[in-house]
């Protein structure tokens, strides 16, 4: 009897105890997202509340403020794409209607820890409001280069933890900003060997490039115009708007064995002709499920306006990874840019 009525008591004050508590949440160690009224559906689980919080206070902190009328952020029992499972999920443009959106996998949170919930609701977030795609390039000691990296990079939510403050640091810089340098930390020891694979100086013959252009753009072959030789590839996109990307495209599907574990290496010369928006190169590895295994892009990180000489642009990939069964390298515009590029003296190198 005595027994049931302790029990009966204690239930009474544990009772008590959440009255108490259920006042406000932060009582209990949660914050709630703050929403601000607008034309968009706004609503954060208060599970994800800090995160979220988190996330805004270091975009403000960089001069990069959002709105706080157009999140949700929630979880779910399964997020499945293209057969595959996946943690978490984010759209800048839900359904079409502007919404952003993430969406979090409930069993997967319950095995992370703090640091890696942050990565993970980090990384939804940059698709979500900073309509960032993945970025599944490494830095030269081989560490991951960004919290953007997609779904073939096991391990990355653990490139870093919340009490290193140096490496958070560094990858909230670069989540806000992908152009940022190289940190001194993902430094190597230097390369010495450095040997070109594959040179292409442009001829009549181009069989290995493909171009894909958005309307009124044309691309081909110039006489007139070159860095070596006497052609180079050209893309013009005279000076009516385009609205898809305009790019030559060179597929590669054989590499030399030295490549594995060295630093892939893509140049290119081009000269720019009364150009007005943004160009830009990528390169796109990928194994024999067609799954994206590196990317690397120049995109929004160097301009071209105007007219210019010829000049060099490079891509690197470091530590080239294994499973790699093709390689497309992309060069051109990207939709709404106006004026002509020069294409020449292609270049694929490794360095180890
Ligand atoms: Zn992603």
């Amino acid at each position: 009897m005595l027994i049931k009525r302790l029990i009966r008591l204690r239930l009474f004050y544990i009772w008590i105890t959440l009255i108490l508590l259920g006042c406000s949440n932060d009582e209990i160690g949660l914050t709630e997202f703050e929403c601000a009224e607008g034309n968009f559906e706004c609503n954060v689980d208060v599970a994800l509340a800090s995160y979220v919080n988190d996330f805004f206070e270091e975009a403000e902190a960089r001069g990069n403020g959002f709105p706080r009328d157009n999140i949700i952020a929630e979880f779910v029992d399964e997020i499945v794409i293209n057969g595959i499972g996946f943690s978490g999920r984010g759209w800048s443009d839900y359904d079409g209607t502007g919404q952003k959106k993430i969406e979090i996998l409930r069993n997967a949170w319950g095995t992370m820890n703090e640091s890696q919930r942050e990565i993970l609701v980090f990384h939804e977030l940059g698709h979500a409001l900073l309509s960032r795609g993945h970025r599944n390039s490494r830095f030269p000691n081989c560490d991951r280069a960004s919290v953007m990296c997609g779904d073939v990079c096991d391990g990355f939510r653990t490139i870093y933890t919340q009490a290193d403050d140096q490496r958070r640091t560094y990858y909230l810089d670069e989540l806000f900003d992908p152009c940022i340098e190289f940190p001194d930390w993902a430094t190597a020891p230097p390369l010495t060997n450095s040997v070109i694979f594959l040179t292409d100086e442009i001829s009549i013959e181009h069989e290995n490039w493909n171009s894909i252009l958005g309307e009124n753009t044309v691309a081909g072959i110039s006489d007139s115009v070159a860095f070596s030789g006497q052609y180079s590839l050209a893309i013009d996109a005279g000076v009516q708007e385009i609205t898809h990307s305009s790019v030559w495209r060179y597929d590669l599907v054989e590499f030399p064995g030295g490549v594995f574990g060295s630093n892939f290496k893509v140049r290119a010369k081009v000269k720019a002709e009364e150009v007005v928006g943004t160009w830009a190169m990528s390169l796109q590895a990928r194994n024999s499920d067609d799954r994206l295994i590196f990317n690397e892009n120049t995109l929004a990180c160097h301009t071209l306006d105007g007219t210019t000489e010829f000049e060099a642009f490079e891509l690197n990939h470091y530590c080239f990874e294994n499973d790699i069964e093709k390689i497309s390298f992309v060069i051109g515009f990207i939709g709404g840019t106006t004026g002509t590029i020069y294409i020449d003296d292609l270049q694929f190198i490794y360095e180890k």
